[in-house]
């Protein structure tokens, strides 16, 4: 029953169950959203006979459809015109093939936090929308579970923690599971275990032409899923090692100073928190520059985090150092891993994790040691640019995170596509803002401006070492995926065989 174009829905609903009405299948009434090109070209009619039941395909106008298409940024965001909710893994493939074969753009949305302002290049096609391939099941020996393409990490730390287990997962409670993973994937667990995506040991993945293969160490798209592995396809299910819950207890104490004391406070991280590389994997150390007009009516404050595993108070020898500066204000806390996300205001109910509509690009880079020199004049920089009355970028934090990294760095550095497995900190200014055209320049300039000031400390020149998973989206492939040619190379390789047509290089594209 199909029209030209675009089908009429009438015939296939068995097969798909729509959530708009039929007559929004017809093209005029998939262009009521003005900013979206309309999905002329895609024949819904025949996608759809390819379906299971429990997927849905929704089109602007509905609700689903606009709650399902939200960005956590709304600089430069993707505009699929359809989404397509996976309800199992062929879904994902029937649809990747059905692109491919006519030449439709496509893009996979799990927790949406992406923010490369290469996004917005998809500015029409097919969303895969795969939050609900949700399925956690632990091995009988318990020693990994399979997670489900679209799992959140909140869902997961839960389920493993009722299970007596835990896995290195990302810290954020509102990001998938594989989204931060495909990067590399920070934790806090990883100065035990290594990266998030170190743990895996066996993926299915959709390939551009609709394939859905499982793979393990043994296929040669391993390497590179782990680390750059938004390029290659779409991981539909992934299994990973889950271990025991060896410390329950964690704590914490936050600990906040006004800005004239950044030089003591960093001295102090580099000398009793990072130890020239040697930090322990029980103490991790995060700081935030934002402003808090009841500490500072005039300027931003350090909001410094110093996080222990396995006490119900952090050793005073990680935090004395600290209150011989003279914070402002100390507050510690205790309590078990579970808490964490809330302790540093990443929990799935806190700010970071809500959509405001605002847009949040980060300009990330990472780091040997802090570099107190170059943070100053950042924060000469970054302070009055955020600071004083009805200031657009009030919002804006500029995030300083030291995991613990003795398990990342102790696998071989080229052992996946993720390249900065040497370097010890995640440091990135978020410049929060109002969607405002005007600003945007601005705030690009702003945001390189603060970097290349930390990385003049870097000793680097000009060589940037960025995580993909914060990126900005111009920073390019060498900064995202390691400057050795082989690494290039490698990746190109693989990205020639298995997305030649560039399907999935909306991301961090290898090139
Ligand atoms: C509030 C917040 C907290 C964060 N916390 C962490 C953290 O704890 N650890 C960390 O390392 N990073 C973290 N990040 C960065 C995070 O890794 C990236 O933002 C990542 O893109 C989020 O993935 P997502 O699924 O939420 O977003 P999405 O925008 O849905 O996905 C991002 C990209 O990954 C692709 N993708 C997603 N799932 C799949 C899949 N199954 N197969 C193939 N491609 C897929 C999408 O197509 C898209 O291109 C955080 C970011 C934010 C904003």
């Amino acid at each position: 029953m199909q029209t030209h174009g675009v089908a009429t829905c009438v015939g296939i609903a068995w097969a798909v169950l729509l959530a708009v009405p039929i007559v929004s299948c017809s093209p005029a009434s998939l262009s009521d959203n003005s900013t979206r090109t309309p999905a002329k070209g895609i024949d819904v009619g025949k996608l759809a006979r390819f379906l299971s039941p429990t997927a849905k395909i929704l089109f602007p106008g509905s609700t689903d459809f606009t709650a399902y298409t939200a960005r956590w940024s709304n600089l430069e965001p993707p505009t699929p015109s359809i989404v397509v909710v996976a309800g199992i893994e062929k879904d994902v493939s029937k649809t990747v093939k059905f692109a491919f074969d006519y030449n439709i753009p496509i893009l996979a949305y799990n927790g949406h936090h992406g923010t490369h302002t290469t996004l917005g290049k998809m500015d029409y096609g097919i969303e895969i929308y795969l939050p609900q391939l949700n399925t956690i099941t632990i091995a009988k020996d318990m020693t990994s579970v399979t997670v489900g393409g679209g799992v959140n990490v909140k869902t997961l730390i839960d389920t493993l923690w009722e299970a007596g287990k835990q896995a290195v997962t990302g810290w954020c409670e509102c990001v998938s599971f594989l989204g931060p993973a495909l990067g590399g994937g920070h934790g806090w667990l990883q100065g035990h275990h290594g990266l998030i995506s170190d743990q895996f040991l066996s993926m299915n993945v959709v390939l551009a032409n609709g394939d859905l293969k499982t793979i393990d160490a043994h296929s040669d798209m391993w390497w590179g899923m782990r680390g750059a592995g938004h390029n290659l396809g779409i991981v539909t299910s992934v299994t990973t090692k889950i271990y025991d819950i060896v410390s329950p207890n964690w704590a914490i104490e936050t600990i906040i100073f006004s800005g004239d004391k950044l030089k003591a406070v960093y001295e102090a991280a580099n000398k009793d928190l990072l130890q020239n590389g040697t930090q322990s994997s029980d103490i991790h150390n995060w700081s935030y520059w934002q402003n808090d007009a009841s500490l500072d009516p005039n300027n931003p404050v350090i909001i410094m985090f110093v996080v222990q595993e396995g006490v119900d108070v952090v050793d005073p020898r990680y935090t004395t150092p600290f209150h011989d500066i003279g914070p402002l204000m100390i507050t510690p806390q205790s309590g078990t891993y579970k808490d964490l996300a809330a302790w540093t205001g990443i929990a799935k109910e806190s700010p970071p994790c809500q959509d405001f509509g605002l847009n949040n690009p980060r300009f990330p880079i990472y780091l040997n040691e802090y570099n107190t020199t170059a943070m100053q004049k950042a924060w000469d920089i970054y302070a009055p640019a955020i600071s004083g009355e009805n200031n657009p970028y009030s919002l804006s934090i500029f995030m300083w995170e030291d995991y613990a990294t003795a398990g990342v760095r102790a696998r071989g550095v080229k052992s996946t596509a993720f390249a900065f497995r040497q370097d010890l900190i995640l440091a990135a200014p978020l410049i929060i803002y109002a969607p405002n055209k005007a600003r945007d320049l601005a705030v690009e300039q702003l945001g390189n401006k603060l970097r290349e000031l930390v990385q003049e400390g870097t000793g680097r020149g000009s060589e940037l070492h960025a995580y993909v998973n914060y990126a900005y989206g111009t920073e390019g492939p060498e900064a995202w995926y390691g400057y050795e040619p082989w690494r290039q190379n490698r990746l190109r390789t693989l990205k020639k065989k298995y997305d030649p047509k560039g399907k999935f290089s909306f991301y961090g594209p290898i090139a």
